[in-house]
């Protein structure tokens, strides 16, 4: 008999250990195989986690020890679904992250292969579903069912894997209002690049290639403003450790919104593997497996892709290293650069962190030489940066008469670039229509019944949505409250930008470009390469229009309203604003024409929008460390959140009072500060009420002992919740 011990499915901390069971059958049973066990009176999947033979029958063993156990139901795998590196890679990320190690193997598994019943039903897809719209009447419908009949309705055909809510498609298929059809499954995306010669590289670059290649340093920041040539050096590395047989594992912040990027690999390599959110579930499992098997020598991917099974790694780029797309805002709360650096441990590695703006914390230690700082100072073809102006918009004489939203010479500039066939960007760094809808009457503001933040109208579907949770309805028809039907639709995003430039320039043509628009998956790079064939001549959008593209005829860079990142209160929002305006900025004039950039904001005299302006990196990080400095936040201090979660509001805010006493007083004398507790800005999750806390200190292990006991305690409590996210990448 063998006695295993089994993990199950459930991502709680007060589930993380390993359960025994039985197994009595003559298969080899090998560890990091998932099992199908029962626990508490339901079949769940499990990982195997440890394997000991017994001499004793199970009888005699449950007589021995006075543990009653199982046996397992069945077996699932044959082979463990981790090579060593990746099993202890695992382990480490979990300690780190004080994380269940549950949730670890369900973030580094591609879908079919996660430890989790649902992935088991995973389909082998030989046709490809698509759905076509056969009515669009609304009659008894809810309001979720409404929002994806309107979008079937208004794209005439929809692939079915692109389509994220399949109950509510369900109910529209049940109520005949709209219908499967089926296509022979293409290979989809995987359009043909002709290979690329390699460019000869300039001096910069060159020196740049050669530290990294074949200096004796292993960790880099490479900082070069954009268009300066990095991605030319991530290629020739990459060619290189290629040669010397290594493997290579290239990270960018979103695979849709860097279709160029993606192309330029394909262009100069044959085994290469692309990870990205396009594909198929079973398609997923193909590029996994074809990895693991050792067929691809080069891995291009978003986040997860850091967990890629390649073997014998030589060089792990990540570019846009600032970006936040690599933390994970879910448990285990990883961030693909520190587990970058975990990899690098095992595979002794080559690094590269790639910026035009690094984060705070890695800028820093690039100046201290913990990792060799290597510039890229000049723009490639020697552009000169876009010439900018930032407009006063309290100053009556920048407002245009004709619109609330752009500024005179806003519009002017516009104008300018239609007449001559240039292209121009508008960001926007808000979504849908207008933030808040209020009653007229009574001035009641409507808001999301499970996050009580307020809704923001959407006028394509005439919806109201919650940015946070998804929560959707109808818009409303008269006041729930006081019964008036007016209402006053405040502020603008994205949508209403858009309304307002067709009403002022008819003959334009527009695209938009926010996370509406991904609803359907592979939307956003069809955008982007329809704006990029000139096939519009503005493109109006969040930050997903400010990722790295590449438009060779965008002369014009508006940004409507500087100011919004600048209230959000987090530690970060300095700096997340000067990253976004600096990369909007960016944008213009990349190709031979002069490019121009018009910041639209309340306050002109903020100094993260005079360094924006100015593309002047130095300066700005002098001015946010002092600011970090006086303020205690990283690189300064290390962080630490952690966060309460009841359903009663009242038992949430005992607990983190009294985990708030506990920790003060464990606290004393060492370096540690508690702050909070205090409310989070949702302050209600998943019908969760919350709190946090947040630790700050030098050294993580003058916490560690204290985080082990409080996940303790808060299990025994039963009632509330914690999760602990290390280094949280903001703190509000
Ligand atoms: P970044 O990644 O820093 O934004 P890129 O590598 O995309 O910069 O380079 C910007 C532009 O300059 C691209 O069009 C690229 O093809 C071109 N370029 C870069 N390096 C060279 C080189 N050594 N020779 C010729 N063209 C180059
Ligand atoms: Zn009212
Ligand atoms: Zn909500």
């Amino acid at each position: 008999m063998l006695i295993l011990g089994v993990i199950i499915e459930y991502a709680a901390t007060s589930l993380d250990r390993p359960f025994s069971y039985a197994y009595k059958g003559n298969k080899i049973i090998k560890e990091g195989i998932r099992v199908y066990v029962e626990f508490a009176h339901r079949k769940v999947v499990g990982y195997v986690v440890s394997v000991a033979p017994s001499s004793l029958n199970l009888e005699e063993y449950q007589q021995e020890t006075g543990i009653k156990i199982k046996e397992i139901e069945s077996i699932i795998d044959e082979e463990p679904l981790f090579n060593e590196e990746l099993s202890l890679l695992s382990k480490k990320i979990a300690s780190y992250y004080f994380a269940p190690l549950i949730s670890v193997y369900q973030s580094m598994l591609p879908p079919s292969l996660k430890p989790k019943s649902s992935s088991l039903s995973k389909p082998k897809i030989a046709y490809e579903s698509f759905y076509v719209p056969l009515s669009s009447c609304e009659e008894g419908l809810s309001a979720k069912q409404k929002e994806l009949l309107r979008l079937i309705n208004k794209e005439k055909e929809i692939a079915k894997k692109d389509i994220s809510s399949l109950s509510v498609l369900k109910k529209l298929e049940e109520k005949n209002l709209v219908k499967e059809i089926k296509k022979e499954k293409i290979r989809l995306i995987q359009e043909d690049v002709p290979l690329e010669e390699y460019k000869e590289l300039n001096d910069e670059q060159e020196k740049a290639f050669k530290e990294i290649v074949f200096g004796n340093d292993r960790s880099f920041l490479l900082e070069g403003v954009t268009g300066s040539g990095k991605t030319e050096v991530y290629l020739h590395a990459s060619r290189e450790l290629i040669k010397q047989g290594k493997s290579v594992l290239m990270l960018v912040p979103e695979i849709s919104l860097t279709v160029q990027m993606v192309r330029r690999f394909k262009a100069r390599f044959k085994k290469i593997a692309i990870l990205h959110s396009g594909l198929t579930p079973s398609e997923k499992y193909d590029e996994y497996r074809r990895i693991a098997k050792g067929d691809v020598s080069i891995v291009v991917g978003a986040r997860s892709a850091i967990f890629a099974p390649l073997k014998n790694i030589g060089l792990i780029i990540i570019d846009e290293e600032h970006s936040e797309t690599y933390k994970q805002e879910s448990s285990p709360f990883y961030n693909a650069i520190t587990v970058a650096f975990m990899r690098q441990e095992y595979h002794n590695c080559k690094v590269v962190l790639g910026s035009a703006t690094p984060s705070l914390e890695t800028k820093i230690r690039a100046l201290r030489g913990v990792y060799h700082q290597l510039y890229l100072k000049k723009r490639y073809n020697e552009n000169e940066l876009p010439h900018t102006e930032v407009i006063d918009m309290l100053k009556p004489s920048n407002i245009d008469t004709k619109s609330v939203i752009l500024s005179l010479r806003l519009r002017e500039e516009i104008q300018k670039n239609l007449q001559n066939h240039e292209q121009t960007l508008l960001l926007i760094n808000r979504r849908g229509f207008a933030p808040f809808v209020t009653c007229r009457k009574c001035n009641r503001v409507s808001r999301c019944p499970t996050c009580f933040l307020p809704l923001t109208y959407h006028k394509e579907d005439k919806m109201l949505k919650c940015h946070h949770c998804g929560y959707v309805e109808e818009e409303e028809k008269e006041c729930p409250k006081c019964g008036s039907t007016l209402f006053s639709k405040v502020g603008f995003g994205t949508e209403k930008v858009e309304s307002e430039i067709s009403a002022l320039f008819p003959e334009a043509k527009t695209l938009r470009l926010d996370s509406d628009v991904t609803k359907i998956r592979m939307k956003a790079s069809s955008i982007i390469t329809s704006f990029e064939k000139e096939e519009a001549d503005i493109l109006i959008g969040t930050q997903m229009i400010a990722k790295g593209h590449d438009f060779k005829n965008v002369t014009l860079v508006g940004i409507v309203l500087a100011d919004l990142g600048l209230n959000i209160p987090s530690f970060r929002s300095n700096e997340r604003s000067f990253d976004l305006l600096t990369q909007a900025i960016g944008r213009a004039g990349r190709s031979t024409k002069k490019g121009r950039a018009i910041i639209q904001t309340y306050v002109p005299n903020n100094f993260v929008i005079y360094d924006a302006k100015t593309q002047d990196y130095n300066r700005f990080f002098n001015e946010e460390m002092a600011n970090r400095k006086t303020s205690q936040y990283p690189p300064y201090v290390y962080c630490t959140m952690l966060t309460f979660s009841c359903k009663e509001e009242e038992a949430v805010k005992e607990a983190a009072i009294f985990f708030k006493k506990y920790l003060e007083a464990k606290f004393a004398t060492k370096k540690v500060w508690v702050i909070g507790p205090s409310e989070p800005y949702l302050v209600v999750m998943n019908g969760k009420y919350r709190r946090k806390i947040l630790l700050k200190y030098k050294n993580i292990e003058d916490i560690k002992e204290e985080i082990l006991q409080i996940i303790s305690l808060s299990t025994k409590n039963k009632k509330v919740q914690v999760t602990v996210d290390v280094d949280p990448y903001t703190d509000y």
